[in-house]
């Protein structure tokens, strides 16, 4: 599939700028993972499913054989649940004064970590007249969610008397480590220890009917030891390496296209100033071609001289710097023209740079650039994975 590609007739403003999600991708992407760990696999859609889009990149998921669903706040579970999405969904995130009820009556799982968290949750179930699905957090390092290893037994206590009184039915106990990506770190095993306490603890008081999960992607690929019940994996699904590598060495290919088209060129002369600042200046006359998107766009600012775009079949790093809505390109003598596709990244098969290349350039991770893609992109898909 060549994505820049397009007739002549699709020149046009809606095609201005676009990410192109590959359906098919985020799928085989899934599907590649759940045969890895031959278990569970709850795939994470949080965050508009990482820029993919949250609906598209769900039902693709679930095609892949995703056997859940895990976002971080509840709206975007009551959001699946509207769109009609059954699978069993958790929102880990969850703040004092949380529509509670909502979740219940969407047939949403929680996650708690405190035991004013857990008070409210039991207010909502006696409300609605329902069970909650709940999953408790240990803090077991990361220093995030979680009770502590301090507070833990309280918590789980507090949760085994309110399940059975039938209010809270305890379905998960996890946990999210700090150095996944770094497979050797010895914080690894220290946080797998602890949660291995933290495990035993619930189970002797009574919670025995809890899937245990700890792992994220970069644990999904390289840390079998974190496994558990089920595995939590976000970004690779969408076919990026948590570890920096080549996502194809583990089968997964990117599915996030971002492109735009040439809106003008123009022949300036040597030394002529390019963008706010003048920080870039041809030191020969050359042609330099307009791209309309910018930082309101999710193009970084920090990506002006620094990341690389494919345009005329050639990698050219941005001319000076990124601007709100557009950003401008040096071609020099090359027959690039009005309407010519510029990819910022993709998978990478086509020449264009890859989401870690452009991660590198601005010294950031490959997670922020693909959530925060957006403004006037328009999204489009491909592929026919979870389309019905
Ligand atoms: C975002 C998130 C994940 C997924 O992380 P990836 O690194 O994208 O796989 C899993 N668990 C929790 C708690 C998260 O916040």
């Amino acid at each position: 599939m060549t994505l820049v590609e397009q007739a002549p007739q699709d020149r046009a403003v809606g095609n201005r700028a676009e990410v192109v999600v590959d359906l098919d991708a985020i799928a085989a992407n899934t599907a590649a993972l759940r045969e890895r760990v031959d278990r569970p696999l709850m795939a994470v859609v949080k965050a508009d499913g990482y820029g993919h889009g949250l609906l598209p990149a769900a039902r693709a998921v679930l095609a892949g054989g995703a056997d859940a669903l895990g976002v971080a706040v509840l709206e975007e579970a009551l959001a699946l649940r509207a769109a009609g999405i059954t699978a069993p969904v958790l929102a880990w995130l969850n703040g004092p004064g949380e529509d509670h009820a909502a979740a219940l009556r969407a047939d949403v799982e929680v996650s708690v970590n405190a035991a004013w968290g857990l008070a409210e949750v039991v207010a909502a179930a006696r409300a609605t007249g329902r069970t909650a699905r709940v999953h408790l957090t240990i803090d077991t390092g990361l220093g995030r969610e979680g009770a502590t290893p301090d507070e833990w037994p309280q918590l789980v206590a507090a949760a085994a008397r309110a399940q059975a009184d039938g209010e809270v039915a305890v379905v998960g106990l996890w946990s999210h480590l700090a150095y996944a990506d770094a497979p050797r770190h010895p914080t690894i095993g220290a946080q797998v220890r602890v949660f291995e306490e933290a495990v035993a603890v619930a189970r002797a008081a009574g919670l025995t009917g809890a899937r245990r999960h700890l792992a994220n992607s970069a644990a999904t690929i390289a840390l079998p030891g974190t496994w558990f019940d089920m595995v939590r994996p976000g970004v690779a699904l969408y076919g990026l390496d948590p570890l920096g590598g080549n996502p194809a060495q583990y089968g997964l290919r990117p599915a996030m296209t971002v492109q735009a088209r040439v809106v003008l060129t123009k022949r300036v002369p040597a030394g002529a100033g390019v963008s706010y600042g003048h920080t870039y200046s041809p030191a020969q006359a050359t042609t330099l071609a307009l791209v309309p998107v910018g930082y309101a766009d999710g193009v970084p600012r920090a990506a002006g001289n620094r990341a690389r775009v494919l345009a005329g079949g050639a990698q050219r790093r941005i001319a000076g710097r990124v601007c709100m809505d557009q950003f401008v390109l040096d071609v020099g003598d090359d027959p690039v023209a009005v309407g010519d596709p510029v990819v910022l990244w993709g998978p990478g098969t086509g020449g264009e740079p890859t989401a870690q290349q452009w991660a590198d350039a601005v010294e950031t991770i490959h997670y922020e650039l693909v959530t925060r893609v957006g403004g006037r992109f328009r999204r489009r898909y491909v592929g026919t994975a979870g389309v019905r």
